[in-house]
């Protein structure tokens, strides 16, 4: 049997895809379009339009327009509220065709994008949260401090135009960390989804037209990150850049951002840990889980992935087997049938970057228990890698610092947990970690001696209420709960003399 998405596409009736700009559908003003290859097939799937310097420029005057003198930062709490959840229901109304498009997108398995983490349904949830801070958005009363009796207040007030970059392997949910805080606050957006995952998005735009935004405040504008993403981050119209991606390209945003002192936050890659002590309620499953985490679903390509094992000595043999006895349940294939758990990388530039560090991983004397290797037949048009699992890595080597985004797992053993906590920290990311262990002493001890934003105590979860984001080279600030009503809006303190 031969793999192809091309049915699924008709079936969807996708053909092809515009730029949204001042509440209109436009081609290019140069004709540019990419052309869509999904990553299980590299079947070319649509073409659609690209933003060039002057498409940015022209989305930047709408959005600016739109928040300098339109309605929607100024639109009282309850309509801009009853605004953003009618957009709740309609995602929900939409969340299967979205699943879809998005796997139509980047090859996650369609049965991986029904779960909550990454699928429509917490699209819709993170519009929900930040629809429910939309009325409680407030500003304080502070004492009055000397001098003249003044009162002093402090107001919460929108952050201007947001330029909201966004990669490919979580499309939706990545959109809705970004628009949905930005729409909230009274900001006006510019979207630019990543070239190799704009369907979804842009169908999404279609249903965001339906609630009746004023033209303006939002625009989406697919393209490469060289050409439309750079005329965006260095454009002077923007008021603050919301990115996630890679520590490379966040890096770059910072240091040209500097020009204006432009407002940044940054959600970057990591190079997680998961430490494993001899008390862990299940080591099997521990085990199962680490290996789980980069090969099943996305194969390794989430940014809070666990990719390095960190495992007491007295449990290595153990854990190892019970890692190694997951893999045969990795079951690559058609991403549109629920028999496949994994996808393929996303393109064949990464599946070169994942052979090469897997080939660095040999070279430094890591030891190959399993994968390592590509799969041939049916698969062999796919961007897809066996899962890979390296014994005995030492933390100073490529394939432990750097982040492979594929099915990859470094196994490190260490001797007592001060060793566990200091290889987990011995990284320049500080993204996320596990912690696997029944003595909660201990999970406290090790919770609050890793430096990383985000620390799974024998479970891992994503929840529209919660702060996340990166310590270290992992990130800039925090999406999620009030911490992102905080990054999308600027404080301005006025005194009221009273005399
Ligand atoms: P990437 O950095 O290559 O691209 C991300 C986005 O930036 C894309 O839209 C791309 O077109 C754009 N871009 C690239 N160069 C640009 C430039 N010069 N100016 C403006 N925009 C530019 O990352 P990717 O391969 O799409 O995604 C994978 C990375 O994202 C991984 O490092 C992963 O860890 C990270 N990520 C982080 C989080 C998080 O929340 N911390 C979540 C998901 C992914």
């Amino acid at each position: 049997m031969t793999i192809s998405v091309l049915p699924k596409r008709d079936e969807l009736g996708v053909k092809g895809g515009q730029l949204y700009i001042d509440g209109v559908w436009t081609d290019a003003s140069d004709g540019g379009t990419w052309t869509h290859k999904n990553p299980a097939t590299n079947e070319e799937v649509t073409t659609f339009a690209v933003g060039s310097a002057e498409d940015v420029d022209r989305a930047m005057k709408a959005a600016r327009k739109a928040f300098d003198e339109g309605p929607w930062p100024r639109m009282n709490a309850r309509d801009r509220k009853a605004i953003l959840q009618r957009l709740v229901g309609l995602i929900y109304d939409h969340k299967d065709e979205l699943a879809q498009l998005q796997t139509l997108d980047n090859a996650i398995p369609i049965a991986f994008n029904s779960m909550y983490q990454v699928g429509a349904e917490v699209t819709a949830d993170v519009f929900d949260h930040h629809a429910g801070w939309i009325d409680k958005i407030n500003g304080d009363t502070i004492p009055h401090y000397t001098g003249n009796e003044l009162v002093t207040l402090t107001f919460r007030e929108p952050v201007g135009v947001v330029a909201a970059i966004i990669p490919w392997n979580a499309p939706l949910f990545l959109f809705a960390q970004k628009v949905a805080p930005a729409l909230a606050t009274g900001c006006t957006v510019i979207v630019k989804p990543s070239e190799h995952a704009a369907l979804a998005i842009l169908r999404l735009t279609e249903i965001i037209e339906e609630v009746g935004l004023p033209p303006g405040v939002l625009n989406v504008i697919p393209g490469p990150g060289a050409s439309t993403g750079e005329a965006l981050i260095t454009h002077p119209g923007v008021d603050k850049i919301s990115f996630t991606g890679s520590r490379a390209v966040g890096q770059h945003i910072l240091s040209v951002s500097g020009d204006g002192l432009k407002r940044v936050s940054l959600e970057l890659g990591g190079k997680s840990a998961s430490v494993n002590f001899p008390d862990a309620p299940d080591i099997g499953l521990a085990a199962m889980t680490a290996m789980g985490m980069v090969s099943m679903g996305m194969a390794g390509q989430g940014c809070v992935i666990q990719s390095r094992a960190l495992v007491d000595k007295t449990i290595y043999d153990e854990f190892l087997s019970a890692a190694e006895s997951l893999i045969p349940m990795v079951q690559y294939g058609d991403p549109f049938s629920y028999e496949t758990t994994s996808a393929p990388l996303i393109n064949p530039r990464q599946l070169d970057r994942v052979m090469g560090y897997i080939a660095s991983g040999q070279e430094s004397g890591a030891r190959l228990v399993a994968g390592g290797d590509r799969p041939g037949g049916d698969l062999s048009a796919g961007n897809y890698v066996n899962p890979t699992l390296f014994a005995d890595v030492d933390n100073s080597w490529p394939i432990a610092r750097e982040e492979i985004f594929g099915p990859v797992l470094s196994v490190i053993p260490f001797a007592d947990e001060d060793e566990a906590i200091r290889i987990a920290n011995d990284s320049p990311y500080g993204l996320g970690a596990g912690v696997y262990t029944s003595d909660i002493k201990r999970a406290f001890r090790v919770a609050k001696a890793i430096r990383a934003g985000t620390i799974g105590v024998n479970e891992y979860a994503v929840a529209p209420n919660a702060p996340f984001g990166g310590y270290k080279t992992s990130g800039l600030g925090r999406e999620g709960g009030w911490p992102a009503i905080e990054a999308f809006t600027e404080l301005k303190t006025v005194f009221v003399g009273l005399q």
